[in-house]
């Protein structure tokens, strides 16, 4: 089927010169890296050079790579280590629009008798820095603050928050699985203690991932067992994945400065048009600090399902919300935290471009999306009708 597929920040698909350099670690390489023997040390060589890889991209030292299974499991790892390293200290400040994997790990040590604060965010879903001034105690761990948002591509001002953070002596993590690749970091300069990245949100397969953890960060493994990763995550290395991960690390290198920059200029291109041709519609997001393949705009007067339904027959692949929160017709903690009002709050669709993303996918979109809009806007007796389109989801929502 062709697809065209606006879903990048959801999983991109896998970069042909990376499953090339996959493929040998998936056939006939397959000794286990820390075997005593020649055929074990050919695959100690591949992981080493595909951590070499990983560490030019974030501008980290080798030593500070620690390969994981997703960003899932580096946001859990990074979270944990930073509590078990300083057992004495029981607060953590996060933020109201993290992704889940961070949200749900700190609901969870709230019932394990930790306090959490969720920094707010405004309309635009920035942060207020000097609620975080405020928040940061003797008693806090962690800061775990991720760099750009998955559904609006709003980017923090990560070493701004950084410098409050260690005025306190608190750790900083953070959820880079939206920036890495989108981008430049450089670790060496950066007041991040830890920093979660994932595979398959760079051309990389699903199921890799690396967590980045600063020399001199004390920390406690969440995987226990065997010695792989300097004692850091136990766990026969996934080789192949790992090899993918850094030809991946190093295709999104080379291509950084070009492709954010065509991304972004498609971007635009998608979000000024469709902005222009259809009425009632604004863009969703710090428009100002945001990724470049990322546009959110909030269609008002429906429903933003129906929207990638009709998408769907065309083709194309987006979103509403996160993946992880589709399939109920909850609207986005994101969209909420941001106190849009109920009428953009369930019509907003996510357009995520990638370095694949074609002017004509783009001019695709341009061509039926309002179409679409204008179709179902017809259908929904509320069209220009603020009250009665409230009135109808208090109705909705109460079943
Ligand atoms: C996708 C994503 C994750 C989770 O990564 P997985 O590799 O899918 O576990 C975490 N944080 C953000 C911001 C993401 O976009």
């Amino acid at each position: 089927m062709s697809v065209i597929y606006l879903d990048n920040n959801a999983t991109t698909k896998v970069d042909p010169q990376v499953l090339e350099a996959m493929m040998p670690y998936l056939t006939e390489y397959y000794a286990n890296p820390s075997s005593m023997h020649t055929f074990g040390g050919q695959l100690a060589k591949a992981v080493r050079t595909a951590r070499e890889q990983l560490a030019a991209l974030l501008g980290a030292d080798e030593s500070e790579i620690v390969f994981t299974s997703c960003g899932t499991e580096g946001d859990n790892a990074a979270i944990r280590a930073a509590l078990l390293a300083q057992p004495e200290k029981r607060h953590i400040i996060t933020t109201q629009v993290e992704h889940p994997a961070v949200l749900n790990v700190c609901k969870q040590l709230e019932t394990q008798g930790y306090s959490v604060t969720y920094l707010s965010v405004n309309s635009q879903g920035q942060l207020d820095l000097d609620e975080l001034e405020a928040s940061l105690t003797g008693n806090t761990a962690l800061v775990s603050i991720m760099y750009a948002n998955n559904e609006t591509g709003t980017v923090f001002p990560i070493e701004q928050i950084g410098l409050r953070v260690k005025e306190r002596g608190a750790l900083f993590h953070v959820d880079a699985v939206q920036a890495v690749g989108k981008l430049p970091l450089n670790m060496k300069t950066s007041t991040v203690d830890m920093l979660t990245m994932s595979g398959h949100k760079i051309h990389a397969p699903k199921g890799i991932g690396a967590l980045y953890v600063r020399r001199g960060v004390r920390f406690r493994p969440l995987l226990i067992g065997g010695h792989q990763e300097r004692g850091r995550r136990a766990g026969t290395e996934n080789v192949p994945g790992i090899v993918g991960l850094g030809k991946a690390a190093e295709l999104e290198l080379l291509h950084l400065e070009e492709a954010t920059k065509r991304e972004r200029q498609l971007r635009d291109r998608l979000e000024q048009t469709l902005l222009a041709k259809i009425p009632d519609c604004e863009v969703n997001g710090d428009v100002k600090n945001r990724l470049p393949n990322t546009t959110n705009i909030g269609f008002k007067y429906i429903e933003g399902e129906a929207i990638l339904l009709l998408l769907n027959k065309h083709g194309i692949c987006a979103s509403s919300g996160s993946a992880c929160t589709s399939g109920s017709l909850e609207p986005s903690h994101v969209l909420r935290a941001m106190g849009l009002p109920y009428t953009t709050l369930h019509g907003s669709i996510r357009f995520s471009l990638c370095r694949y993303t074609t002017d004509a996918e783009i001019d695709r979109v341009i061509e039926v999306m309002p179409e679409i809009v204008e179709r179902l806007r017809a259908l929904s007796p509320f069209k220009n009708d603020d009250a009665g389109w409230l009135q109808s989801q208090s109705l909705v929502n109460s079943h």
